[in-house]
């Protein structure tokens, strides 16, 4: 048997969302703590192992944090997945040389749906870059893609190539973007998902 013990919490966060700690089964256990209109409880645990608790206000601490010792068992296991995706190199799929000629290629596979949009060939250019993917400059007619896109399997480049295409029509990421998206890639959010579980190194 498994025993939880709750040990005095400490609130450092600014707003409304709260850094709190717990101790579950004996591991001290940091979280984000944020009240929100939802019906209950809500827990999330990202893949970098940020463990995310969204309550109603009228939910008090006491009830949260037993709901999470509850969970316990499945909050540790997944901060123990989390960990071993941190320390073991990252796949790679391709070489740094392959990614940008299958990047090429896949630009020009998807172009002439958007070149009877009415969309120039864009310049294509290749970075390596620390916080996306890729990026769209639509005024300049750039598309710039990351390097790091060899760690990412080929159906998730596919939906960057995409999505950045798809900033020719529509530069922001309103509604009519994912409905122009959805058009040229009926299964964009798969592919996203997917995208998400693959961290940039
Ligand atoms: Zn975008």
């Amino acid at each position: 048997m498994s025993i939880a013990i709750v040990r005095q919490n400490h609130c450092i966060g600014l707003n409304k969302t709260m850094i709190k700690e717990i101790n579950l089964n004996g591991t001290i256990v940091s979280y984000s703590m944020q009240y929100k209109n939802v019906k209950n409880i809500n827990l999330r645990v990202k893949p970098d192992g940020t463990i995310y608790i969204s309550a109603n206000k009228g939910v008090p601490q006491k009830v949260i944090e037993e709901f999470m010792i509850s969970k316990a068992d499945f909050i540790l296991n997944t901060l123990e997945k989390c960990k071993n995706r941190y320390s073991k190199p990252p796949k790679q799929f391709f070489s740094e040389k392959e990614i940008c000629s299958i990047v090429l290629k896949l630009c020009e596979k998807i172009y002439p749906y958007f070149e009877k949009l009415g969309v120039e060939y864009p310049m294509i250019k290749f970075r390596r870059m620390t916080s996306c993917w890729g990026s769209c400059r639509p005024s300049k007619g750039v598309l710039t893609f990351n390097i790091a896109l060899m760690y990412v399997p080929i159906e998730c480049i596919e939906y960057v190539v995409a999505h950045e295409f798809t900033h020719f029509l529509q530069p922001n990421h309103s509604d009519r973007f994912y409905e122009e998206l959805a058009k040229v890639m009926p299964d964009w959010k798969s592919r996203r998902q997917m995208l998400k579980e693959t961290l940039i190194r």
